[in-house]
């Protein structure tokens, strides 16, 4: 089959599998109760909405009850880090810092910005040249006493994997609330809450061929966060508002296809990025590739073209068929320069910065097909230069 299109910004969004379609579509018709409700409407919705807790929870080694349902990550992200310092606000500790990495997705960035607007001492890890956080900081941090450390599990923007099973387990022997953003990770990684012991942790159901708007927070039993809105008590008084069942039942399928199948799809994902890599550097021989070598998203690719301008570059590629992203789309389709790069030391080095993200339905066709249409925008883009 001939390839005219190529998106490869799955790390924006991906496509809902038509399996998790199907699942929800009972939901938005004769099953459309409120869960809330006593009649067998709302019986059947609390059934379909518990159900898809359970397996949400079972997919990532986590509990019925620790998991809840929110609006998507950046709310789970919010709830973790501003919840959790208004909750240590209230209580009898001292809330003090609050310790984020630099790179993170500005969900959680903004919200420790929000906290330390209400008086946290915010402490920002630095990175290195790889995206890494080092772990001597974090123990430096731990000093503080911060009512949380937040690191994500793996960057949306050049795909590094942080140690979070070392930092999450120098936060335990701390006795520090550890919240880590797993948005990027899930269907990628490993990830399981019964093997990392991290205290809080985002979900995004659209990331891993699940519908858009829903997201979870796992709270480990013992772990206390305040509610961010306040309303009817549903979600355990933790995030009230009617509950989105046709999402969850979503969430919940496409957690449980992404977990089952993760080894094997992250060894040909990896493998198809290695291709890409590979072609992408014998087309363009200046190009720099952001991020570590290893411990890398299997999905993610981020280069730059020094020299040549980052609009340009991403126009060029749509116009030649390939979807791709600058910084993060998830900062309202504007291509800002990347506070990741920046704190990766990589900005002063200018140039087009483009991410490249594959996902489930990605071939090898398609990496050539967008390796080929990326070297000749450069050709153009010199050309015209
Ligand atoms: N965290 C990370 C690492 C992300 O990549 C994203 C989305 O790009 C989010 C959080 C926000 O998730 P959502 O789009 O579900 O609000």
């Amino acid at each position: 089959m001939s390839v005219n299109f190529v998106y490869l910004d799955h790390a924006a969004t991906t496509p809902l599998r038509p399996e998790v379609r199907d699942a929800m579509m009972p939901y938005f018709a004769e099953q459309f109760g409120n869960p809330s409700s006593m009649h067998r409407w709302g019986r059947q919705a609390r059934n379909a909405l518990e159900q898809a807790r359970e397996r949400l929870a079972a997919a990532i080694g986590a509990t019925r009850r620790e998991i809840v349902f929110t609006g998507g990550g950046t709310e789970a992200d919010n709830m973790a880090v501003l919840g959790r310092w208004r909750s240590a606000c209230r209580s009898d500790e001292t809330p003090g810092a609050l310790v984020c990495s630099a790179i993170e997705h500005k969900a959680v960035g903004a919200a420790a910005q929000c906290a330390a607007g209400e008086g946290a001492e915010l402490i920002v890890l630095g990175v290195d040249e790889e995206g890494r956080i080092e772990l001597d900081s974090l123990d430096e941090a731990l000093r503080a006493r911060p009512c949380i450390v937040s690191v994500m599990w793996a960057n949306n923007e050049v795909g590094t994997i942080e140690p979070v099973a070392e930092i999450a387990a120098r936060c335990r022997e701390a006795g520090i609330v550890f919240h880590t953003d797993a948005v990027q990770a899930l269907a990628k990684l490993r990830v399981r809450v019964d093997e990392t012991p991290c205290d809080l942790l985002s979900l995004s159901a659209h990331k891993v061929a699940g519908p858009k708007g829903i997201g979870a927070l796992f709270i480990r039993e013992g772990t206390h966060v305040l509610p961010l809105v306040h309303g009817g008590g549903q979600e355990r008084d933790l995030r009230p508002g009617t509950e989105n069942v046709a999402a969850a039942v979503g969430f919940a399928l496409a957690a449980e296809l992404a977990a089952a199948e993760q080894e094997e799809e992250a060894a040909r994902l990896g493998a198809l990025r290695v291709r890409l890599r590979d072609g992408l550097r014998e087309q363009v021989p200046e190009l720099v590739v952001n991020g570590p070598a290893r411990d890398v998203l299997p999905n993610i690719l981020n280069v730059t073209v020094p020299g040549a301008d980052q609009e340009e570059m991403l126009i060029g590629l749509d116009l030649e068929g390939v979807a791709a992203s600058g910084a993060s789309a998830c900062q309202s389709g504007a291509i800002k320069p990347s506070h990741v790069l920046a704190a990766m030391g990589r900005i002063s080095e200018g140039g087009a910065s483009v991410r490249l993200s594959l996902g489930r339905n990605t071939t090898a066709a398609e990496v050539d097909f967008a390796t080929a249409a990326f070297g000749r925008v450069v050709e153009q883009l010199r050309i015209e230069a």
